[in-house]
């Protein structure tokens, strides 16, 4: 059987889940692969870009090394950009001036930051003022941190998750920070005024100043950067600049190649575009007027897609996916999914708020049911909570027991570790048990902890109970 040619246009983390699921499915018998990837490397786990930011080697990220593709039959077409798609002569033309004939092919282009409106970003010549940065792929830390000096200053601009983890790794790196945020609740997309204080309580014993409801007016300095001019008049000095205000779908290859484009490239239930042939996934992908910006939804859609392709389930459809946050924000642990506050007066708000420990949790509940919870401070119950969300599980009549850490009212053994892969606690221990016993070989066996990586604490406990139990049991006989 001849096979088809199926191009892959980016090589970011959706891009890599795809191949995983196409290799799984024995997709390199049905295709000839090729991935262009703007980006000069192998894939890589951008959720863990602060450890690169904070002074760690870009190899402690990285997901496929260079090597792996030509091991596993792919090309790879490293530091190449397509361009445009001609989807009528099924051909791709990169930057390098090459033509690439292809049958499938699937944008996985992910986005660019969201650069605002601040006057002086740029230089008179127009290049960026030496001194401001993104914050979003390898290279962007790498550039930072040439810039980062102890003792020297640094302004984020934005007070989201991305801008808090910079502001973390900045301050690690021993410089005077400051976060802005426009809005007077920071995480607010995830956090209400409750949430939110507390997080902020957390950050400024980390040495980070924030202020909220104020965001930078324009950038001063002659050449590089030397302060911040905010809204309120006020100049914060600064030798740094870190945007971290969102993000916008990368689209313009699409759009220029005539294929239909809203917020992000539109695709059907089968993750295909309105265009024969051609399909998107993850960041870059608009389904049902939903864009997502995190990686257990784009794990669903490459899963979908992967079936199609390869014939391996053609009923397949991709119907959404119920959105869940669960992350180390700056180093502390925030949990927040479905709807932050109540929304009819039927709805019953649980919430706890332990102002010594620096924990506060919340529950909306609705018939029963979980609507949407919020966790700060203590995500140990979020496993929990997360499935109950996601299968419609009722609640306790105590609706406390459900927080109480570590207890399940799920079947027992079916309690999800890991929620970006849906592994079980009972997956994860048959795994230990067929000798699976460092972190990184039980991470690989089961692919628990390769999404955000907040659950590979819990990983590295239940390792450490089961090993320890296995010695126990050498030594007692
Ligand atoms: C610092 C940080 C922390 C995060 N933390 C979390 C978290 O805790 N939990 C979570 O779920 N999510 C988190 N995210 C979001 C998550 O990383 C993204 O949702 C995910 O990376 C999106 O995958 P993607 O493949 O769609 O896009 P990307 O990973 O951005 O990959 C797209 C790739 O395509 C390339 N590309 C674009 N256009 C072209 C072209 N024309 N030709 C060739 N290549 C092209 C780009 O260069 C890029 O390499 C975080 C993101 C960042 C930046």
């Amino acid at each position: 059987m001849t096979k088809k040619r199926l191009a892959i246009i980016g090589n970011g983390m959706a891009a890599g889940r795809l191949l995983d699921e196409l290799l799984r499915r024995g997709g390199s018998s049905a295709f000839e692969i090729a991935v262009f990837g703007e980006e000069a490397r192998g894939g890589y786990n951008r959720i863990l870009l602060g450890r690169v930011l904070s002074g760690g080697e870009p190899d402690q990220i990285t997901l496929k090394s260079e090597s792996w593709y030509a091991e596993s039959g792919i090309a790879f077409h490293s530091g190449v950009r397509v361009t445009k798609v001609d989807p009528v002569a099924r051909r791709l033309a990169t930057s390098d001036g090459e033509a690439h004939p292809y049958e499938v092919c699937v944008f996985a282009t992910g986005s660019s930051p969201l650069i605002p409106p601040i006057r002086g970003l740029k230089s008179a010549d127009g290049s960026p003022r030496e001194g401001v940065h993104a914050f979003r792929t390898i290279d962007d830390c790498i550039a930072i941190r040439e810039h980062a000096r102890p003792g020297s200053s640094a302004v984020v601009v934005g007070g989201g998750l991305l801008g808090l983890e910079a502001a973390k790794a900045l301050c690690d790196l021993g410089l005077h920070v400051t976060v802005l945020h426009l809005e007077p609740v920071l995480m607010n997309t995830q956090l209400d005024g409750s949430g939110g204080e507390l997080l902020r309580r957390a950050i400024e014993k980390m040495g980070i100043f924030v202020r909220t409801g104020t965001s930078a007016d324009e950038v001063i300095g002659n050449g590089h950067v030397e302060a911040v001019k905010l809204r309120s008049g006020d100049v914060v000095p600064a030798d740094l600049v870190v945007l971290a205000c969102g993000i916008v779908p990368r689209v313009e290859v699409a759009k220029a190649s005539g294929i239909p484009v809203n917020r992000a490239i539109l695709v059907n239930d089968l993750l295909a575009t309105q265009v024969p042939g051609v399909y998107a996934v993850g960041e870059c992908a608009e389904h049902e007027g939903k864009v997502y910006g995190l990686v257990q939804p784009i794990w669903d859609q490459c899963a979908v897609l992967a079936d199609l392709l390869t014939g391996a389930n053609p009923r397949a459809r991709y119907r959404g996916s119920k959105v869940y946050a669960r992350l180390k924000v700056a180093g502390v642990e925030v949990a927040s999914f479905g709807v932050p506050n109540a929304e009819f007066p039927t709805d019953e708000v649980v919430q706890v708020f332990e102002d010594r420990r620096g924990v506060y949790r919340k529950l909306i509940i609705r018939d029963g049911k979980l609507a949407g919870a919020m966790l700060v401070g203590c995500a140990a119950a979020a496993p929990v909570l997360v499935q109950m969300f996601d299968r419609d599980e009722p609640l306790p009549p105590n609706r406390l027991d459900v927080l109480a850490t570590g207890l399940s009212l799920s079947t027992a053994g079916e309690r999800e570790i890991c929620n970006c892969n849906h592994v079980t606690e009972s997956a994860v221990l048959d795994a230990i048990r067929d000798g699976y016993d460092t972190l990184p070989a039980l991470c690989e066996a089961t692919r628990a902890g390769t999404g955000c990586g907040s659950c590979r604490g819990q990983l590295a406990g239940m390792l450490a109970n089961q090993t320890s139990e296995k010695s126990f049991d050498r030594i007692t006989g």
